[in-house]
């Protein structure tokens, strides 16, 4: 059997603990047995990231804007103890921060629905895409706690030297304040890349704010969406047959509960956050959650949700058995190869990635799984597997 060829290569940045180890089987038994794999390879495991300065962190999102297309494995954002564990020189910042930022992109989060795992929510029937707004709001907001009478007002200097300014209340007494910004250009991209995916993955986009209340604030994500998809998207949703649909925050949420699913849900930063743990949970499983990084201008970056698994590394380092999820890692590859196929014309790569994803369902399904399903599947009599012996079983379907 001749090997599935490619043209152009995938950005390939590896990663830290388990899924580092799940990343190496995943490559040796799923893929370069069939594909004659063409990565740019960028080795973001935290030693390495240690001592490059962090500058191979932002080398491979360079790379992700020459090529177009990443796929990327957990890596460990480091804390304290990090910093000791690995004798860091810094405490590096998050790479999917550094990644993200270099990219202007908004994160897509979906889980991979199986039969036997069943989501909580008993109307879900298809996956549903949460798409958060990963700038400002109270994420960057200043506060200040009042300790008595006072008054507070918000200021703004223009670059002209004009002052506007609001009352925003006479305290009586002691509070606390947030001020908050966002940023028209931001919340662009974020348009772009919503409806972008949208497109790509043929579903409808709903997007939800609360503009009754925040008439200025919120009703301009309101504003700024309506506009890109009047003068740029509304012809493309039609010959696509997939709408976009705007509806207060709470409308949307009682919504998303009556729902089939089967759509993106676009949020702004702090609903994302929230609604995502919501989603994921009730859809069974953090090891089965996908998530890809789109920017504006149309650049991916596949990976898996959950992080890198460390509880599992350590009793991998000890020599003891682990039975570690692969699921998304593997959903994370069969994405990048997918849209690296539909860029460069390559049939075989794509209908590869479509054998992969079914291939890795259809092993789950037949009962063959790792613990953390074992214990939330709805199927009887199935076969728990080790972290190398489930990606074998998922070789043999393949
Ligand atoms: P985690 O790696 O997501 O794991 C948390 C727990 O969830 C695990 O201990 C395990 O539970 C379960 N779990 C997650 N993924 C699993 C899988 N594939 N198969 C089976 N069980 C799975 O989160 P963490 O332990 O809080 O973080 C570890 C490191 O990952 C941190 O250094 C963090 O910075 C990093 N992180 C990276 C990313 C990323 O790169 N995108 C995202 C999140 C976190 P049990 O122990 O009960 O089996
Ligand atoms: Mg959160």
């Amino acid at each position: 059997m001749s090997k599935i060829q490619m043209k152009t290569p995938i950005v390939e940045m590896d990663g830290d603990e388990m899924t580092r180890i799940l990343w190496q089987m995943i490559k040796d038994e799923l893929l370069t047995p069939y594909i004659d794999l063409k990565t740019e390879y960028y080795d973001l495991g935290l030693k390495h990231r240690d001592e490059t300065n962090d500058r191979v962190t932002v080398e491979s999102a360079e790379a992700t804007k020459k090529y177009g297309v990443a796929v990327k494995c957990a890596t460990i954002t480091p804390n304290a103890a990090r910093v000791k564990e690995y004798e860091l020189k810094e405490m590096w910042k998050s790479p999917n921060g550094t990644i993200r930022a270099i990219l202007d992109g908004t994160v897509f989060r979906a889980p991979i629905v199986v039969k036997g795992i069943e989501p909580n929510v008993r109307s879900w029937k298809k996956p549903i895409t949460i798409a958060r707004h990963a700038y400002g709001d109270v994420y960057k907001s200043v506060e200040m706690k009042v300790d008595g009478p006072g008054l507070a007002e918000l200021v703004f200097t223009a670059a002209d030297g004009s002052v506007s300014r609001e009352t925003i209340h006479e305290f009586q007494g002691p509070g606390v304040l947030q001020g908050m910004h966002n940023l028209n250009s931001s919340i662009e991209s974020y348009a772009r890349s919503c409806f972008n995916y949208a497109m790509d993955t043929k579903q409808d986009l709903w997007f939800a704010t609360k503009d009754t209340i925040s008439k200025k604030y919120d009703h301009t994500f309101k504003d700024i969406m309506q506009e890109i998809f009047d003068t740029e998207y509304k012809e493309k949703f039609e010959k696509s047959g997939i709408t976009f649909f705007y509806t207060l925050i709470d409308d949307a949420v009682a919504r998303v509960m009556k729902s089939e699913g089967g759509y993106i849900w676009a949020c702004k930063n702090y609903d994302g956050d929230v609604m995502s743990d919501m989603v994921s949970s009730a859809f069974g499983s953090l090891a089965m959650m996908t998530s890809v990084l789109v920017s504006p201008d149309g650049c991916y970056e596949y990976e898996a949700a959950h992080g890198t698994v460390q509880r599992h590394y350590y009793k991998h380092l000890a020599g003891e058995e682990t039975s570690t999820n692969s699921v998304a890692t593997i959903f994370a590859w069969s994405g990048a190869l997918r849209k690296r196929g539909e860029l460069d014309a390559l049939p075989e790569l794509v209908e590869f990635a479509d054998r992969l994803e079914k291939a890795t369902i259809r092993t789950i399904e037949d009962g063959k799984m790792t613990k953390d399903l074992a214990m939330i599947t709805t199927l009887e009599n199935v076969t728990v597997l080790n972290s190398a012996d489930f990606i074998k079983a998922i070789r043999e379907y393949l």
